[in-house]
């Protein structure tokens, strides 16, 4: 077995594949790159096939597969191009790890047939927990396949239980930054523009995310990951507002000992070492300083002002394809907010609406997900 690690990066040309790229560019003697895929940005998925000479390359977008083979022609790189590609290449026999950091649902089937074909996942989608939660980790079971969360939250989780893994956790803190109108009042909150609400204070992230987390649905979408990736029960999940994003979570034990991971906002840390796992590899990352921090302060959410938390919460009590609507309805919803479609507040009523409307599915299959998918963005879409 080779000393480096091969890894597929689904969504290179993200926020988080392009921060993945730079840690591997910083680790170059324990990685190489097999795959890069990327859906829109052609220019820069065929820049960085360039600088990191991977085996094969997929753009998601067919209508600029003919762009991305030509300008790799004298290169010695695969190019395929559609979604069903992805799914194909993520089985191949040189990959160890897979990155999986497509944004949205889209991202769901790319990983599942990578958790199949017995490859080590380190998951940045959290979207598809949310969606499918139940089969994903049931089928990472049977696979001896790892989740290695990328999420910040669920890395700090993580590297809090490293060395108790067999201690039962009590419950689990999952902090959040409050996004950029923490503490504002639906007045407020009616009138806000996208401009507004894709400037987070402490996190540069991609689009959807950064509305995400301006609305708490994120926060509301990492308390079902977290449920699936820890084996948590609803009631052992709570959320605190931490505006500095120091503290990334908090692991209550059943002695009543907490532990916290702590250090600067930076997304390539969590990444790193969910690839570099069990090692924690060196890093120029800017280090925390404590005079610059003089309080670390924590409040409750404010789930009446900011309903997505709530609607989190309840769609994960109710379980079976609940979960799975609320991300539907809740990607229709960012994205017709993006086009100044819909105000910020009736983000939230496209949820709750198709959360009533939806039928139940208590034990749903992956067929049903899909169906519940699709359905829930047609409703969704009539709302709007
Ligand atoms: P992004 O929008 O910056 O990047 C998304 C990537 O997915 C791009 O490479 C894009 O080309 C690709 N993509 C989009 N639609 C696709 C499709 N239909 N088919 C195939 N590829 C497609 O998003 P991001 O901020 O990097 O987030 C990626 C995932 O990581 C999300 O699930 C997000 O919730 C999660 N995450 C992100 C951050 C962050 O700091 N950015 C933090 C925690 C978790
Ligand atoms: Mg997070």
């Amino acid at each position: 077995m080779s000393e480096k690690k091969n890894i597929a990066i689904l969504g290179s040309t993200g926020s988080i594949g392009t921060q993945a790229l730079d840690v591997i560019r910083a680790n170059k003697d324990s990685f190489t790159v097999e795959v890069l895929t990327g859906n829109g940005n052609a220019d820069l998925l065929i820049k960085q096939a360039i600088e990191f000479d991977p085996n094969t390359v997929v753009i998601a977008d067919e209508i600029k597969y003919q762009y991305v083979k030509d300008a790799l022609a004298s290169h010695d790189i695969k190019v395929f191009a559609g979604k069903k590609a992805i799914a194909e290449v993520v089985q191949m026999d040189s990959i160890d790890t897979v990155l999986a950091a497509i944004v949205g649902y889209a991202g769901l089937e790319s990983t599942l047939s990578a958790i199949n074909a017995g490859k080590q996942i380190a998951l940045a989608n959290k979207e598809t927990l949310v969606v499918a939660g139940d089969l994903v980790t049931k089928l990472a079971k049977e696979k001896g396949v790892n989740l290695y969360p990328v999420d910040s939250e669920h890395s700090a989780i993580f590297q809090c239980l490293a060395g108790e893994f067999h201690n039962p956790i009590e419950k689990i803190y999952l902090t959040a930054s409050g996004g950029p109108f923490r503490g504002k009042d639906k007045t407020f909150l009616s009138t806000v523009k996208k401009e507004q609400a894709l400037k987070h204070p402490n996190w540069e992230m991609g689009a959807k995310i950064t509305i995400d987390s301006a609305s708490l649905m994120n926060k509301g979408l990492e308390v079902i990951e977290a449920k699936w990736l820890f084996g948590l029960k609803p009631e052992q999940i709570d959320v605190i507002v931490h505006p500095q994003s120091i503290v990334h979570s908090i692991v209550q034990f059943t002695d009543g000992s907490m532990k916290a991971q702590m250090g600067l906002p930076d997304m390539k840390l969590p990444i790193q070492y969910a690839i570099g796992y069990p090692n924690r590899m060196k890093s120029d990352f800017p280090r925390f300083d404590f005079i610059k921090y003089p309080q670390l302060t924590f409040e409750p959410a404010d789930t009446k002002t900011f309903r997505n938390l709530a609607l989190a919460f309840e769609a994960m009590n109710k379980g079976g394809n609940a979960p799975c609507v609320l991300n539907a309805a809740n990607e229709i919803a960012v994205a017709a907010f993006l086009k100044d479609k819909i105000g910020f507040l009736q983000m939230s009523d496209v949820v709750e609406k198709c959360l009533q409307t939806v039928a139940h599915i208590a034990k749903p299959s992956y067929a049903d997900y899909v169906e519940t998918d699709k359905e829930t963005r047609r409703i969704a879409e009539e709302l709007i």
